[in-house]
């Protein structure tokens, strides 16, 4: 209800100026408010977008010391230990992906 009181209002305000002063006087600050309300809505989905990025971080998986997971690249010879999995894709290293070795260390 409330929001639909400002719109009467703010149509009558624009209504009277576009008429007395040109259209463009009334459309300028309508189109402002416009960008200005996309733009802070758009800046508001970032900051919750954020919020549900540290919700995913709780799932990621905390690997056990007993299992050791190396990433090895066959160009170099690069090995990377894995702490924590964050996702099944294996990391990048030399433009290729890198070899997985799990090992139980018992
Ligand atoms: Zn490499």
């Amino acid at each position: 209800m409330r929001k639909l009181l400002i719109l009467i209002a703010v149509a009558t305000v624009a209504t009277v100026v576009g008429t007395q002063y040109g259209w463009r006087y009334a459309l300028a600050p309508l189109l402002g408010i416009a960008i200005w309300s996309w733009a802070t809505a758009t800046m508001r989905s970032f900051l919750n977008h954020g919020q549900t990025g540290v919700a995913a971080v709780s799932e990621i998986e905390v690997l056990e010391p007993e299992d050791r997971t190396m990433f090895w690249c066959e160009e170099c010879g690069t090995e990377v230990l894995l702490l924590v999995r964050g996702s099944g894709i294996p990391p990048r290293h030399c433009a290729t992906r890198m070899h997985e070795r799990a090992e139980i260390i018992t």
